[in-house]
């Protein structure tokens, strides 16, 4: 008897030996069939002309979406929202039809014409109102009126009819709850709201890239300048640029004055205040009749800067996470060991407007926040070395999917942080989830190969490093896997 139960024991222990083999073989199998060449071919398919740099709302954005969702469709992803693979929101957007110019005319009387040189010198505004204009220029600080905190950058002087010259951000920066109060202050459309209210005619922005996270208003004309081209208008009015720009903060005081120049700014733009945009969702039910229930998040934005008389290709920011976790998702979708929890993709439309997509998602969730396991969000994951994984430290159990993939099987330097509440503006998807109580990781690459070119028309797929995605595609396959397997 006792012969037999060992007899019987040895032959349970070397099935399980062998179907534990049999499982490794099969999840290599998939493994191996993630390929950087397909990846490239994604990114560069989301990267051309066609959809136009994907503007969040416009119609080649949704021609995106539907690439994206023929993917899904065609692998076996199913749609999660009800039979669709999209989810629609509200989202305005602005078509702007070319570059668009900046004479800077300098001190009053000088008879100085120059025009600014695209793109070293300017970028034009994403949501310029359309038209000329030109006016005299004045320095607005931060461009904050906020009482309550005593500091207003318009006290002494008069915008009304002019151009004002101003800053991004706050000249608060450290993150503690007090921050909280001038959050309101950090928008971009705040700003230009309160710009308007001041009566100025337009805008220069000091800061040149092209962000479609601003708003249209009617007759309200701006474009972006970079830093040297303010640092000679300061110095045309005698001040020193950066030390004036570092007082403000230094001393905590604002200093604004009229520069004593003039410029004038055109635009050609559309705006369209009825567009919608979606999120694309799709997902792979979990074969446990239990574990279903639960579910993993991927989720990444597939909006980019658009079109601004010149293509802004957003391959970096954000063609290369999407396509990272589209093939995550095929492999899931074809993987011989399947997935026990479900699996939701959710590619984010919006996020260069200002978190739209991400916000709607947490505000119509597709499954409840208490099932859901976890969240990942990928942003710019295609050029470089090694991989960051923030929040590991606060989520150990879960991060070690991360790590033990990594070190099993890639070989990657990998990184990871402590969950750092964040009190100011929030600047990525994973910020509303973390709110609304998931816990979340930002999966990035790290240590750079190529120059990042941030919403910059160089970002193209020049700018992509293949064998990273491949590797950021083949780790969300096993993480995810480990996670959904759990028991
Ligand atoms: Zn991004």
């Amino acid at each position: 008897m006792k012969n037999l139960f060992i007899l019987l024991a040895g032959i349970l222990l070397s099935y399980t030996t062998f179907s534990q083999e049999e499982t490794k073989e099969k999840i290599q199998k998939t493994f191996h069939s993630i390929s950087s060449h397909d990846l490239l071919d994604y990114a560069a398919e989301l990267s051309s002309q066609k959809y136009k740099g994907r503007l969040s709302g416009s119609p080649e954005y949704l021609k995106s979406a539907e690439w994206v969702a023929g993917k899904f469709e065609e692998w076996g992803v199913k749609p999660a929202n009800k039979g669709s693979y999209f989810q629609y929101f509200d989202n305005a957007y602005t078509e702007v039809y070319s570059i668009g110019k900046v004479i800077w005319h300098g001190k009053d009387g000088s008879g100085i014409n120059k025009e600014l040189i695209f793109p070293e010198e300017f970028y034009p505004g994403s949501n310029s109102a359309s038209g000329e204009i030109t006016g005299e220029m004045v320095y607005a600080g931060f461009g904050i009126t906020a009482p309550e905190l005593d500091w207003d950058d318009y006290a002494g002087v008069d915008v009304s009819g002019k151009i004002a010259v101003m800053e991004t951000g706050l000249p608060y920066t450290k993150n503690d709850p007090t921050l909280a109060k001038w959050t309101p202050y950090a928008y971009h459309r705040y700003k230009f709201k309160n710009a308007k209210e001041h009566g100025a005619a337009g805008l220069l922005y000091v800061s040149k890239i092209a962000n479609p996270n601003t708003s249209y208003i009617d007759g309200f004309i701006y474009a972006h300048i970079d830093v040297p081209v303010a640092e000679l208008m300061f110095s045309v009015a005698g001040k020193n640029y950066s030390e004036h720009k570092k007082s403000l903060t230094a001393e905590f005081k604002p200093s604004s004055f009229e520069m004593g120049q003039s410029v004038t700014i055109s635009a050609e733009t559309k705006n369209f205040p009825g567009s919608k945009a979606c999120n694309v969702v799709g997902m792979i039910e979990g074969s446990d009749p239990v574990l279903k229930d639960e579910v993993i998040l991927l989720g990444g934005h597939l909006d980019g800067q658009g079109y601004l008389g010149e293509l802004y290709p957003s391959a970096l920011d954000n063609a290369s996470g999407v396509v990272d976790i589209m093939a995550a998702a095929k492999a899931l979708a074809e993987s011989e060991v399947r997935p026990k929890r479900s699996v939701l993709f959710v590619l984010f439309g919006g996020e260069e407007c200002g978190l739209f997509g991400s916000e709607y998602y947490v505000n119509h969730p597709l499954f409840p926040v208490e099932k859901a396991v976890c969240m990942v969000n990928l942003d710019m994951v295609g050029n470089g070395a090694g991989f960051m994984v923030t929040n590991g430290m606060t989520y150990p159990d879960l991060y070690n999917y991360f790590s033990e993939a990594n070190e099993n099987w890639l070989h990657r330097s990998m990184r990871t942080s402590e969950l750092r509440k964040n009190y100011g503006r929030p600047r990525s998807d994973e910020s509303h989830f973390e709110n609304a109580g998931y816990k979340t990781f930002s999966l990035y690459t790290s240590g750079s190969i190529k120059p990042v070119y941030y919403h910059q028309p160089y970002d193209d797929i020049e700018a992509l490093t293949p064998e990273i995605m491949e590797d950021a595609a083949k780790l969300l396959y096993l993480t995810v896997l480990g996670i959904a397997n759990n028991e």
